[in-house]
């Protein structure tokens, strides 16, 4: 089973294709399609590249999008320029356990994770290849929250969803309450968070909490976030 979690979909591939990648897919009806979430995430990262070109200037092509299952969930990787998002339905069962401990009903853990990781990540991973692509340096910290910063800002400016990110934020709201905060008393969080981003991003409930509240607080701050003062002015 795990050697399967490790098959790469090409993102142009068809749907038939992608559902060779997961095999086991025999979700209830209202389970949302490989394909579709495939379409999410390729009409998000063009609407975010038409979104930051005037302000970027030139870009490289930007990255695919690649739907399957790894220990890490969602990423941009780099030197293959694709952002890899999960699948919630062929979830190990701890994955989906952890999620369900954060959620008050099944539904719902697969409602919070289906707009996590399919729709708001695209646009913070995709944040991630724009600061690779203009060389932008920060510690992990400032990278992870201008990366939710932009995220939120693009849905703010471009998509007009922000009915969609404070349900978001609801639902994160309510997973921070079952999350300890990691970092010890007296300590300064972002100086935590860069001395041990590596653990950190090992542990989903402690990384998890910092990520959910970079989320819940750039969401609280949505009115005021700019793309040009996210990039070019100093935190
Ligand atoms: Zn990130």
């Amino acid at each position: 089973m795990p050697t399967r979690w490790r098959i790469r979909c090409a993102a142009a591939a068809l749907a038939t294709t992608l559902a060779s990648c997961f095999p086991s897919l025999s979700g209830p009806a209202s389970a949302p399609r490989v394909a579709d979430i495939l379409a999410l995430g390729e009409n998000l990262v063009q609407s975010y590249v038409t979104w930051v070109a005037p302000i970027a200037g030139p870009l490289p092509a930007p990255p695919i999008v690649s739907v399957r299952n790894t220990p890490n969930l969602a990423y941009f990787d780099l030197r293959s320029n694709v952002i890899v998002v999960p699948y919630w339905p062929t979830l190990t069962d701890s994955q989906q356990a952890f999620f369900l401990s954060l959620t008050p009903s099944a539904e719902e853990a697969a409602l919070l994770f289906g707009e996590l990781f399919n729709w708001f990540l695209v646009a913070h991973e995709m944040t991630h290849w724009l600061q690779r692509a203009l060389d932008l340096e920060a510690d992990p910290y400032t990278r992870e929250r201008i990366a939710n910063e932009c995220a939120v800002a693009f849905f703010m400016e471009s998509e007009a969803a922000e009915e969609r990110l404070v349900e978001l934020d609801r639902m994160l709201a309510y997973a921070l309450d079952a999350l300890a905060d990691p970092v010890p008393p007296g300590a300064d969080p972002a100086a935590y968070f860069n001395l041990h981003y590596y653990a950190l991003a090992q542990d989903p409930a402690k990384y998890g909490y910092f990520q959910f509240r970079f989320i819940t607080d750039a969401v609280a701050r949505r009115k005021s976030l700019r793309l040009v003062d996210l990039l070019f002015g100093q935190s």
